[in-house]
């Protein structure tokens, strides 16, 4: 049984992704929206998998390990969304298919592999408050360099949160820009995970090729603390 209430809200989200990329000109079909579930229970995440929900999103490895683990065999990718420390990047690589958070040298190096590749983002932290996560604009075109010359790691593209005082369009407008500039070094690496449950169709508008979209389709999270393992 899956809550009537989880799938009317998952429904209406991809209704409005769908609206927004008939505004936008685009293929809803092009958009991969990523549920980010971290607090949830794995009941909930159960639920959206029964829903047809692929694409997961998690922001801390334990948890994330966890839910993985014992969600194995139904087909989910998970995407790590979170600030990642460099002594948890292998063990992350371990079940993610995404890590939309890689955003300095260290971590790069941390996530070298000769033996698997993993699909990243390179994050680009639009505030100037380094505490957020996420390169420094100036910093990203050393950094994409750093991940093109590391073995195990396959650049998709950018990743923004859009920052609290600015207007949503306004930061994904600078997120594609950046990502133009970067194409330069890397081709290929034109995807764009940008946009949450308030500001995603602000983010298709301007090109967001991934959605990460947690309370919206959730319903709210509850308090870590309440959550047990
Ligand atoms: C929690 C989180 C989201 C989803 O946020 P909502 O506002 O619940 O949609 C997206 N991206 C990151 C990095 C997150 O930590």
């Amino acid at each position: 049984m899956t809550d009537a209430t989880l799938a009317q809200r998952l429904t209406d989200v991809q209704d409005g992704i769908a609206d927004a990329a008939a505004e936008a000109g685009r293929a809803a079909g092009e958009i991969t929206t990523v549920v980010v579930t971290k607090f949830q229970p794995v009941e909930l995440l159960r639920e959206l998998v029964e829903l047809g929900v692929r694409d997961l999103g998690e922001n801390r490895h334990q948890e994330a390990r966890e839910k993985a683990s014992e969600l194995t065999g139904l087909g989910i990718r998970w995407h790590f969304v979170g600030q990642l420390q460099g002594k948890k990047a292998k063990q992350v690589r371990e079940y993610a298919s995404v890590i939309h958070s890689v955003d300095r040298p260290a971590l790069v190096h941390a996530l070298a592999s000769n033996e698997s590749s993993v699909d990243c983002f390179v994050q680009v932290n639009l505030t100037g408050d380094q505490e957020r996560g996420g390169a420094s604009p100036s910093q990203l075109p050393g950094l994409v360099d750093d991940v093109l010359a590391t073995p195990g790691l396959r650049l998709l593209g950018l990743m923004a949160v859009a920052p609290l005082d600015e207007e949503p369009r306004r930061a994904f407008a600078h997120v594609r820009a950046l990502s133009e500039r970067i194409r330069s070094q890397a081709p290929d690496a034109v995807a764009m995970s940008m946009g949450m449950s308030g500001d995603y169709r602000a983010a298709i508008l301007e090109g967001a090729t991934h959605l990460r979209i947690g309370t919206a389709i959730t319903g709210n999270r509850p308090q870590p603390r309440l959550i047990s393992n």
